[in-house]
């Protein structure tokens, strides 16, 4: 019987902010790189491709769990909560509720947008993620939006021909972690990709209509490359031209080879300022590109950066300086009051209270060396990482 048998479907550790309410389905496992100097995500799971018929099985099942939670929408259209919340404690299984669960989150949100996991989807080759794709839009008609990761070296040996044939079974946009342009920082951070991979890549994508995101790491080259990793950067941006430019906060985190490395007085980090200036940089030096930028994380200095890079250019550089022109003691205050969650941007902090206030300033005595005041926060960014 259909109902008594498992209906859980895989579910792999991470996706993108701006996939928070997407269905995911996960198509491959880990990282085939597994080896960025910054990265330990993947770092015990050895890679695996999944067969079409196992993924196309997750599929079966969740259009099962689908219909079990479409029953709960009544005769106005509305939600039934209440019964969504009764059935799911009805499920034994960890891994079947875990499911239920992401469907009806899913379906709650819109049921829209998919997600294919994990690291680099893209590397399923000879029809086998389109076939996996068009089974998936058959099952859902609705949806309007299925994205992806993909690492760009393999990006880059995947030509636009393949690319068309991907945007033709339904995959909308590539996510790619770039994270720098520079030759040297990829080289420094051992991403297995070069300037010219990245190009290669991000022209094959475009070329074959897939929108194309990709991800900055301001401040991974520390301060010896500051200036590189901005410049070469905005050299890839204006080459590629991609959709979205989304930024990232580089931190040494424990466990990580950039970390030994740190410690080991190989490489020096990047302080808040410094990695600002590299946003504000690859700003500055957009042209000719029809790219959004996007700071659409939570350990972002700045998340108020978001627009066009060439057609906000003026008002994107204006952020950047509302920061970038505070007394250091009140840059301070601002980057221990974002980083614990108290506000978004500097004009809010007229609203932090006397209380917290006193509190900041604790901690900005506690480190009055500007090293040690830098260390500290990059070991707060780190702890969320
Ligand atoms: S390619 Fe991505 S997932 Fe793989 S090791 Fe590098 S950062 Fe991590």
């Amino acid at each position: 019987m259909e109902e008594n048998r498992d209906l859980s479907f895989r579910i792999g550790p991470i996706r993108p902010p701006s996939e928070a309410n997407s269905l995911l389905i996960q198509v491959t496992r880990g990282c085939t790189w597994n080896r960025c100097k910054f990265c330990q995500l993947y770092r015990h799971t050895q890679f695996k491709a999944y067969s079409v018929d196992s993924v196309k099985a997750d599929i079966d099942n969740m259009v099962i769990l689908a219909d079990r939670v479409r029953s709960h929408i009544d005769a106005e259209g509305q939600w039934d909560i209440d019964g969504l919340n009764y059935e799911l404690g009805t499920i034994d299984s960890d891994a079947e509720r875990q499911s239920y669960y992401m469907i009806a989150n899913w379906l709650i949100n819109g049921g829209k947008t998919v997600f294919l996991q994990d690291g680099n989807s893209t590397v399923l080759k000879g029809g086998r993620l389109s076939d996996v794709i068009r089974y998936l839009k058959q099952a859902f008609p609705h949806i309007e939006r299925i994205t992806s990761y993909g690492r760009a070296e393999n990006l880059s040996k995947t030509t636009a021909e393949e690319f068309a044939d991907l945007k033709e079974a339904g995959l909308d946009r590539i996510h790619s972690g770039f994270e720098t342009g520079s030759d040297e920082v990829l080289k420094l951070v051992n991403k297995g990709v070069t300037q010219e991979q990245e190009i290669i890549a991000g022209r094959n994508v475009k070329a074959g209509g897939i929108e194309l995101s990709i991800y900055f790491m301001a401040g991974v080259g520390g301060r010896a490359l500051t200036k590189v990793n901005a410049e070469e950067t905005a050299k890839v941006i204006n080459a590629v031209n991609p959709d979205f430019v989304r930024v990232r906060t580089a931190a040494y985190k424990p466990g990580t080879e950039l970390y030994d490395d740190w410690r080991a007085g190989l490489i020096d980090h990047c302080s808040d300022v410094e990695k600002l200036l590299e946003i504000r940089r690859i700003i500055e030096l957009a042209e000719g590109v029809d790219t959004k930028i996007v700071s659409d994380h939570i350990l972002n200095l700045l998340m108020d950066i978001e627009g066009h890079m060439v057609n906000d250019k003026a008002r994107l550089l204006a952020i950047c300086d509302e920061f970038l022109n505070l007394p250091p003691q009140e840059q301070k205050e601002f980057q221990i009051a974002r980083r614990l969650g108290m506000v978004i941007r500097p004009s809010q902090m007229r609203l932090v209270g006397p209380g917290n206030m006193l509190h900041l300033r604790q901690q900005i005595d506690n480190y009055p060396g500007e090293r040690e005041w830098e260390d500290h926060i990059n070991m707060i960014i780190e702890r969320y990482i």
